[in-house]
């Protein structure tokens, strides 16, 4: 495990640690919904009540990205792949796999597992939203974790490699193919162009009066483009 983490807790052999940038952002968010989103919905709340439903909603925010990372771990543990650890971090979570996938298979199902994930999570809160109608705080919680984990699940499908719409995207060019150095340099590619569509779409949000969501979209597809690049040349080194 990187030495800017907390360790956390240890889950089916992998440890779970917390990147620094995690305290941060689990920070910002409490702040949001505790003085945007649960004041928006409510506005009769005492003081504190805002406060720890901003930080527990936080919590099962995060705790929904480590279930999504556990979904693509328990897959990969499936097909013997290793998983050296996973890492809660500003932009959420990443489990870090150790070996290249043994097939485009394998790819495909580790890749899709993680969403699918959200997707479950998601179909859940938005179900438990009824029997907790009666209780205000609890069903603005549920709303916003189904809100939150289809959102997860839709903009990790977005297929810019290395997202996990990106590695089903390669899984597929793989399949093929039948290369996998080459399903890696189309998906790096097609992932390059989805990044500068986020650059460009956070500088017309910019543009367009929304600063700091257009900044975080600029901010999350120069992110993108950085690690599409980081494939390619992975990918040239070991040619
Ligand atoms: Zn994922």
């Amino acid at each position: 495990m990187a030495r800017q983490q907390v360790f956390l807790v240890r889950i089916l052999g992998i440890p779970v640690g917390l990147d620094y940038s995690w305290f941060l952002i689990f920070a910002l968010l409490t702040a949001l919904l505790a003085s945007s989103y649960y004041p928006a919905e409510f506005d009769s709340w005492p003081l504190p009540l805002y406060w720890f439903m901003g930080a527990l909603t936080a919590l099962l925010f995060f705790v929904s990205v480590l279930l999504h990372e556990l979904g693509h771990s328990v897959v990969a543990l499936l097909y013997g792949i290793r998983v050296r650890s996973i890492t809660l971090h500003v932009f959420g979570g990443v489990a870090e796999i150790v070996d290249e996938p043994p097939s485009a298979a394998a790819e495909f199902f580790v890749a899709i597992a993680g969403p699918l994930v959200s997707f479950a999570l998601a179909g859940i809160f938005h179900a438990l939203q009824l029997p907790l109608a009666s209780v205000q705080p609890l069903l603005a919680l549920a709303e916003y974790l189904a809100y939150i984990n289809l959102s997860l699940a839709l903009f990790n499908l977005v297929p810019g490699y290395p997202l996990d719409g990106g590695r089903v995207f390669r899984a597929l060019m793989w399949a093929i193919t039948g290369d996998m150095g080459r399903a890696t340099v189309i998906a790096a590619y097609v992932g390059r162009g989805f990044a500068f569509l986020f650059i460009a779409l956070g500088v017309w949000q910019i543009y367009t009066g929304n600063l700091g969501g257009g900044l975080w979209i600029v901010f999350i597809g120069w992110f993108l483009h950085n690690e599409a690049r980081a494939a390619l040349l992975h990918q040239a080194a070991n040619r």
